[in-house]
């Protein structure tokens, strides 16, 4: 027999009264076994949830109800019997079992517990993800999040975009900075690359005109936050023809669009978390970093650190901001506009008139920043500019400039971060919970 015979269905798909009286084959794990006497449950779970076997003493096969009694919590079993709608069960339904395999026994006890009963430390659930992961909570994240990331593939695709796939192994940092890993890449120093922002670009001169990536970045941030990891997820767009405006509001229509693909296809996992999903109203609240820095400074009396144009909006004054905004709005998601062009990196075009500020936005959740872009300089010799005003060697960028001499079109782009879309969208309290595996200053492992 083929393995792939030893399921029938997912216990998701049984549907109680159309398959009354059908004969199903269930694979799964064992969640839970209940002996109450004349009755044993076994509960049978799968990716799609789980159902109750019932096992009734007097009508029986006294061989079925030995195996069962002998099993062992998280084992993985398959169980071939009839369907019996029962509104008391969990999903509506009862499986009376006509037999019933152990196809590989778990160990006991386990490494933690999968009932959702006790409590386990993140650090405890994290060393031990796999099994954190049969919990449906969990499971029910990274459901939301393959809908998330494939609803994003759907809407950068119906935009005409280019799916691309840039290297992590880079030579340069993208931007100076310190945080990069170095890595050994045969007699050279060379980094894994921090974002895909410069090869984006450089598509855009070789005429893809719009690309998106969906792709890992590295960052060697020494700090331990709810927010930020050292290996994250970054969505990276980039287009040609296009000004700030133009991708601020692809980025808003991006966002929504995701909200609904979750609302659409994801019920279920929602309810599992027990969370209401609002989706986000077009368009976004527009702030200028200068209508922020007034606000803090004269309308939000708890924020301590007072600002003067070219500070970051430091963590206390971005929750604040967040919160005023809410509270005025009744909106989570905002953008913050026209950002002093020292704060931002070297690519972000300064206005014309005002080359003291640039074309630059940050679009904004409640609780943290969840992308950054701008129009970009998109002339050789202001970006050489540029990139001398920052400190940093426009020797070191060559490869990047030599782009930018042979035909460039004016072009813009933002990167939102994967696990914060999610980790907001969800309300999870930490962005670890978002990561299948995640790599933060202490984990390397699993
Ligand atoms: P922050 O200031 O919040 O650390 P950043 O401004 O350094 O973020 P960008 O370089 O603008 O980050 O990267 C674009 C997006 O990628 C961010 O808005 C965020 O959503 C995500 N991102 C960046 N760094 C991290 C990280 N270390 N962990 C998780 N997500 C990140
Ligand atoms: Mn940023």
């Amino acid at each position: 027999m083929s393995l792939k015979a030893l399921r029938t269905h997912f216990t998701g798909e049984i549907v109680p009264d159309a398959d009354n009286g059908k004969t199903v084959t269930l694979a799964g794990w064992v969640h839970e076994i209940r002996d109450l006497g004349g009755i044993t449950f076994l509960v049978l779970r799968d990716r799609t949830g789980r159902a109750q076997v019932t096992l009734v003493k007097k009508k029986i096969d006294a061989e079925l109800l030995e195996i069962v009694k002998r099993m062992s919590r998280e084992s993985v079993v398959t169980v071939t019997g009839t369907v019996k709608a029962e509104p008391k069960a969990p999903n509506g339904f009862e499986l009376l079992p006509d037999s019933i395999t152990v196809v590989n026994e778990a160990g006991s006890p386990l490494p933690m517990d999968t009932t959702g009963k006790v409590d386990a430390e993140l650090d405890t659930r994290l060393d031990n993800r796999f099994m954190d992961l049969r919990r449906e909570e969990q499971t029910a994240v990274f459901i939301i999040r393959d809908t998330v990331q494939k609803a994003i593939r759907d809407f950068l695709e119906q935009n005409k975009f280019v799916e691309t796939t840039t290297s992590k192994i880079v030579a340069a940092a993208t931007e100076g900075g310190t945080d990069l890993f170095p890595i050994n890449y045969f007699d050279r120093e060379a980094f894994l690359n921090q974002s895909p922002q410069l090869f984006k670009q450089m598509l855009m001169s070789a005429g893809l005109d719009r690309v998106y990536e969906i792709g890992p970045i590295f960052r060697a941030e020494e700090h331990d936050t709810r927010k930020h990891l050292n290996e994250a997820t970054s969505i990276d767009i980039e287009m040609s023809f296009a000004d700030h405006e133009d991708v601020m509001e692809l980025l808003e229509n991006m966002i929504v669009y995701v909200y609904e693909q979750v609302v659409e296809k994801c019920q279920k996992s929602i309810d599992i978390l027990g969370i209401e999903l609002h989706v986000p109203k077009l368009p976004f609240n527009k702030y200028t970093y200068e209508q922020v820095l007034d606000i803090i400074n004269n309308e939000i009396p708890e924020i301590e650190d007072k600002m003067e144009f070219g500070d970051d909006i430091g963590t206390q004054a971005e929750h604040l901001f967040g919160e005023y905004v809410f509270n005025k709005t009744g909106e989570s998601h905002y953008f913050i506009i026209d950002w002093p062009t020292e704060t931002k990196p070297f690519y972000a075009m300064p206005y014309e008139d005002r080359p003291e500020i640039s074309k630059s936005f940050d679009m904004m959740h409640r609780m943290m920043e969840l992308s950054s872009g701008a129009q970009r300089v998109h002339q050789h010799d202001l970006l050489v500019e540029r990139i001398e005003a920052k400190g940093l060697n426009p020797d070191g960028f060559e490869f990047y400039l030599k782009t930018f001499r042979y035909g460039m079109p004016p072009h813009s782009g933002f990167g939102v971060g994967a696990e914060r879309l999610v980790m907001t969208m969800l309300n999870l309290d930490n962005i670890r919970e978002a990561v299948l595996f995640p790599r933060d200053r202490k984990r390397l492992s699993p």
